[in-house]
């Protein structure tokens, strides 16, 4: 029983207040995580400052570790930073489910038109032609795709082929090497587009380089000045780590964007490139790329990215889940008794319950940073073991749940102890068992509130 409550009431107890010294614990960690995970550093300075503010400021919630805590409010900024709950491209409602990453279409019967721009390589054709995927089939939309890339050799035939996968028309001219002309070319796409009755929707390619360049920037805005782009959004390679911010900050200077589009997020990148963009010019991620092929493109999601680039294992789903099920009353002066050794079966119970409902032993360890490696055999036997405890506990009066020492050293303690044992089905040798190591567990915590090690065997320096 010690070892199976050990963790539940490290996990749920702790050290049940913030403080400004374990806050500060928690936050260096989660600062760490944030750099690791690029995000810029002005952002995380920015970030980390808000969260003191509010983590010191707000409510505690009792019951939930703080470093635990620290990493939830983080979570919760970082979502909020990335677009959250009340962002536009929410449909209402909560979770996951109700967002809409969408584009802003017209309403005035002219084609909506989407200009990509980017870096070489960041995946701006791809982009094209699974954003064009995407809106025919999820969307029910007609798009045309306009190859404007008139610098990379085969850039032209890479989006025609592209479009040809997909079954979505691409517009596109023949030119001789190094004399195309991308403006000319976008405005006759558009014109084409206009004219079609099958296309509401255009979706621009446009050439990258390596490096911002001046006459680039140029070609972009001046593309962007005859198609009037409904969306500008910047694709964005998520392996561009903490360059992510200058990148996005020059082309938001050159066109305003409206939204970026995240690719390559099924490498390894941790994706802090979103908190980037967002913070540099505003605008949400729209679309984020997972992979090469064309129906690769998700739309992007807050919450799931605030996990990934807090790499935390999901140890916040864990302390929302700790927070819902537990009303704050009845968590606080359970936890003080329970922290004080003075627990009763009454919240021995709850505890284990609450554990129950969070997923099997196994799930809550797998959640848990560090503790993805207990042993398999070893959780099983502890859920085993709850299992026996619940039924015992559930066999004792109301009277003795919230007495236990009427079970553990009353006058009557070994005829309760075998009643229990009967009414649970099990054998007296359980109960006694339980009913020790219940003593123990309060034992030590007892122990471990006088300040002492739990775990030092009585002696001299004890
Ligand atoms: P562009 O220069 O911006 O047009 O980039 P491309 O669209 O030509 O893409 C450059 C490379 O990145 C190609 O090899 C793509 O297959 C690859 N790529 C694009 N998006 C993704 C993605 O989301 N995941 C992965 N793994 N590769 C991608
Ligand atoms: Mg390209």
């Amino acid at each position: 029983l010690a070892e199976s409550i050990k963790g539940a009431t490290d996990l749920l107890s702790g050290k049940s207040r913030m403080t400004e010294a374990n806050t500060k614990g928690a936050l260096r960690d989660i600062r760490r995580a944030l750099l690791d995970a690029d995000v810029s550093k002005v952002v995380v300075d920015d970030l980390v400052e808000r969260v003191t503010k509010n983590a010191l400021g707000g409510e505690v919630t009792e019951g939930v570790d703080p470093s635990q805590r620290g990493v939830k409010i983080v979570y919760d900024e970082l979502k909020r930073a990335m677009g959250g709950d009340d962002e536009a491209l929410m449909s209402g409602g909560e979770g996951e489910q109700s967002v809409r990453a969408e584009l802003e279409y017209r309403e005035d019967g002219k084609p909506t038109v989407v200009l990509l721009c980017g870096l070489q390589g960041a995946g701006k054709t791809t982009a094209a032609a699974k954003l064009a995927l995407r809106l025919q089939q999820e969307e029910g939309r007609k798009p045309l795709l306009v190859a404007a890339d008139v610098y990379r050799p085969a850039a032209v035939e890479q989006l025609k082929l592209l479009g040809e996968q997909v079954g979505v028309p691409v517009y596109a001219e023949d030119f001789e090497p190094g004399q195309g002309n991308a403006v000319a070319i976008a405005e006759r796409g558009l014109k084409e587009a206009q004219a079609r009755d099958d296309v509401d929707v255009v979706v621009v390619d446009t050439a990258g380089r390596q490096v911002i360049e001046a006459d680039l920037m140029r070609e972009l805005r001046d593309v962007r000045q005859v198609t009037q782009p409904d969306e500008t959004l910047l694709v964005l390679d998520a392996m561009t780590g903490q360059a992510a911010a200058g990148v996005a900050k020059q082309f938001d200077d050159a066109v305003p964007l409206t939204g970026a589009v995240l690719t390559k997020l099924d490498g390894d990148a941790r994706g802090g490139a979103a908190l980037s963009v967002r913070a540099v010019c505003g605008r949400p991620i729209k679309y984020v790329g997972v992979g090469e092929r064309v129906q690769d493109l998700e739309p992007f999601f807050p919450a799931r990215m605030a996990s990934r680039i807090l790499g935390m294992g999901d140890v916040v789903s864990l302390v929302e889940k700790a927070e819902r099920l537990q009303s704050k009353d009845d968590a606080a002066s359970q936890m003080e008794r329970i922290v004080a050794g003075k627990a009763t079966f009454d919240d021995f119970l709850e505890q284990t319950k609450m554990m129950a409902s969070m997923g099997n032993l196994q799930n809550v360890a797998k959640m848990m940073p560090g503790m993805g490696g207990l042993d398999a055999g070893k959780l099983s036997e502890a859920e085993a073991r709850i299992k026996i405890q619940e039924s015992l506990i559930m066999s004792m009066t109301p009277a003795e749940r919230r007495d236990p020492d009427l079970v553990i050293r009353s006058k009557s303690a070994l005829s309760r102890q075998r009643r229990i044992a009967r009414g649970a089905g099990r054998d007296a040798d359980a109960s006694r068992r339980f009913v020790s190591e219940f003593q123990q567990m309060r034992t030590m915590m007892q122990k471990m509130a006088a300040g002492q090690n739990p775990n030092a065997p009585p002696g001299p320096e004890d």
